[in-house]
């Protein structure tokens, strides 16, 4: 079974040959606790001179099947981050007003600006993922826009936008797990809907669209990670990690201070 992975142009992947349960070296969630924590404080960090620098911004995109794990990840590897810098924006079915435009034009006005982050909670996949595997517009209109979303996404990144794309990796079984716990719990149970049932008798093509997706979509400048996610502790330490490192290549810097400030009084 292959490990968790970000993408490759040219080296497609099988989702079949990857691991839901996969934890790597860990056993389980102590042993991990140390290293998940580590990397929300270097997080916090980076968001504070990437904030200061003012150059860059950081785009995450988070897809998954119902009850992945999108909520979850954001309310745990984003704890520490500050919600000045930060804005998260959940994809849901399009307005009449979004339907009347292009399908990155709601897409376009959530991108994060200059020295922030956007989380994306679905994104522009879903129309190449429920717009495909549910028929909702033609073949000739969603098979087209892989390509779209490559040139949209090269556009952002050549702007100063870092895209990091992830895929929580759940399996059919743990779906079924997560779905019997939001049933048997008052607190949880609103977060049902009956249309996540139509969408579980739909596994295979989602899975299908999900593999052409990240196929088609891993670019030198936006590459997918697959992420193991039936364990969300696991799940939360590779996002956590994969963001560390997406931000520190890029190097960031606090501005210079202005000259003459070291000689300056407070009277
Ligand atoms: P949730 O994430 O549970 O709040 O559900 C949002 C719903 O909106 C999901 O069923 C998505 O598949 C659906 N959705 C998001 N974007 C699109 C889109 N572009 N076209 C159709 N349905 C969408
Ligand atoms: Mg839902």
């Amino acid at each position: 079974m292959a490990q968790p992975l970000t993408v490759t142009p040219g080296n497609p992947i099988h989702l079949a040959d990857f691991d839901p349960e996969y934890t790597g070296n860990y056993a389980d969630k102590d042993s991990a606790r140390q290293e998940l924590e580590k990397n929300l404080d270097r997080l916090q960090e980076l968001q504070e001179v990437l904030w200061a620098e003012g150059k860059h911004s950081l785009l995450i995109v988070l897809q998954a099947m119902d009850a992945g794990g999108k909520d979850g990840t954001i309310k745990h590897v984003f704890r520490g981050v500050n919600p000045q810098g930060c804005q998260v924006t959940s994809f849901k079915v399009p307005t009449e007003e979004e339907r009347d435009h292009d399908f990155l034009w709601r897409v376009h006005k959530a991108v994060p600006r200059r020295g922030t982050i956007g989380i994306f909670n679905r994104s522009h996949y879903e129309d190449v993922l429920v717009v495909r595997v549910e028929n909702l517009a033609p073949e000739a209109v969603w098979s087209r826009r892989y390509e779209q979303i490559n040139n949209f996404e090269k556009l952002l990144a050549e702007t100063g936008t870092t895209i990091v794309k992830f895929y929580l990796h759940m399996s059919k079984d743990e779906q079924k797990k997560q779905f019997e716990e939001r049933l048997q719990d008052p607190h949880k149970v609103w977060k049902f809907s009956m249309g996540d049932l139509e969408k579980r008798e739909l596994w295979d093509s989602y899975m299908q669209a999900y593999e052409d997706a990240i196929n088609r979509c891993s670019t030198p400048w936006a590459s997918w990670t697959i992420v193991p996610a039936n364990h969300k502790w696991y799940r939360n330490l590779v996002v956590s990690q994969t963001l560390v490192q997406a931000l520190e290549k890029l190097d960031m810097r606090y501005p210079e201070p202005p000259p003459g400030v070291d000689e300056i009084v407070i009277p």
